[in-house]
């Protein structure tokens, strides 16, 4: 029999839209897919040759678990550049993605029965990672005024002497709501010490607002970062975690046993991310912000809901309740009629039910496509 604890995990529906969407596809349909979380752009050239260099001269065996000396450099230089805060490259430990770093990070500091609190709504898969690992989750319900974001207030309200970790999303998925200075270090200063995750995976691309770390304001939080989003490389499976000290040994012990370490050629490629040219990523934030500003606009045409400008990530959660409550089946029936890929709330808890996500990690001539169809169904 398989436990409980996985045998209850929930799909990503996401994925199932975009799996339905490209059964549509097959079948000759042209869709316009506003649903996945990934970017549209290429992962630039000189991250592509630096892992091309690396496999021609064979570097293609196990690493260090917790990551090449020269990488974990780079990272650690990173945030210090980026944040002005104190990293070694000791403390950075290198991951297949982000996803396994949330994993260890859960393991790390979550007993049995303990819980992890987080917004609500939150990115899909958070709540799933905790119940894997025999936790359990403490929802923190959020909406626009409070864009859509934690702050110290609503985590305290919501604490309990079971609480393991807080976990932060800055920007965050599927808001895109970046936090401010105030809010980071109102929640860092909250007593109990009570260890703080907080995942930055989209940390960079933020549209005419500062973004912070959370290590900036406190020495008690692991932070999460990888490279699928800025540097466009969600195949390839890199992240990595910044982790106190004290943290390390037994989070070094997780990997090598779990994970052994990241895929060694990959790892020579986000050196060649972190200290190559910059300028592809300060473009793709330009054109981001321009999809933003225009689907903002089109959305707000339509008649959705627009009850918080994002200024981070590449998503818009619009209030669909006026044209059904349930949001799986709106996405599945405008996906049906219109060949429009979309994410229903759902997928990001019972607060963003009624809610769909719009991604514009697509082209502005796609998105000027998307939005015409779906105006057309919605508004007849
Ligand atoms: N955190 C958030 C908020 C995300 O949106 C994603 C990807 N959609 C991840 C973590 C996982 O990213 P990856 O494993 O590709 O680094």
């Amino acid at each position: 029999m398989i436990p409980e604890r996985v045998r209850n995990i929930p799909p990503f529906y996401v994925m199932e839209v975009l799996e339905e969407a490209q059964q549509l596809e097959k079948h000759g349909a042209s869709v316009i897919h506003l649903e996945i979380g990934e970017p549209d752009f290429p992962t630039a050239p000189h991250i592509c040759e630096a892992a091309h260099q690396a496999l021609s001269g064979c570097i293609t065996r196990y690493t260090h678990s917790m990551g090449i000396p020269e990488l974990r450099k780079s990272i650690a230089n990173y945030y210090n550049r980026h944040f002005d805060v104190d990293v070694s490259p000791e403390q950075v430990i290198v991951t297949s993605g982000t996803s396994p770093a949330l994993m260890l990070a859960f393991m790390l500091l979550v007993e049995q029965g303990h819980n992890v609190l987080m917004s609500n709504p939150h990115y899909a898969c958070y709540p799933n990672f905790v119940t894997a690992i025999g936790g359990t989750t403490e929802y923190v319900p959020v909406n626009a005024e409070n864009g859509f974001s934690l702050n110290a207030e609503n985590i305290q309200m919501n604490l309990n002497d079971k609480t393991d970790a807080i976990l932060l999303n800055t920007p965050s998925n599927p808001a895109g709501s970046v936090m401010d200075k105030k809010d980071l270090k109102s929640i860092a200063e909250i007593e109990g010490d009570i260890p703080i995750v907080c995942d930055e995976i989209y940390q960079g691309l933020t549209y005419g607002k500062e973004d912070h770390t959370i290590l900036e304001y406190t020495d008690n939080a692991i932070a999460l970062n990888g490279f699928s989003k800025k540097y466009c490389m969600t195949g390839w499976r890199l992240g990595y975690m910044i982790a106190p000290k004290s943290y390390l040994r037994v989070l070094q012990k997780m990997q090598q046993n779990f994970f052994i370490c990241a895929n060694s050629f990959v790892q020579e490629a986000g050196i060649a991310a972190l200290e190559g040219p910059q300028d592809h990523v300060e473009k793709m934030v330009e054109t981001y912000d321009m999809r933003r500003k225009y689907m903002l606009k089109r959305l707000k045409e339509i008649g959705l809901g627009i009850e918080y400008e994002p200024d981070g990530a590449f998503y818009i959660l619009a209030n669909a309740r006026e044209y059904g409550r349930n949001s799986l089946e709106l996405s599945r029936d405008i996906l049906e009629k219109t060949h429009v890929a979309v994410t229903p709330g759902i997928d990001f808890g019972k607060g963003a039910e009624g809610y769909i996500r719009f991604s514009y990690a697509n082209s502005l001539e796609n998105i000027e496509e998307g939005m015409n169809r779906l105006e057309k169904y919605l508004n007849g």
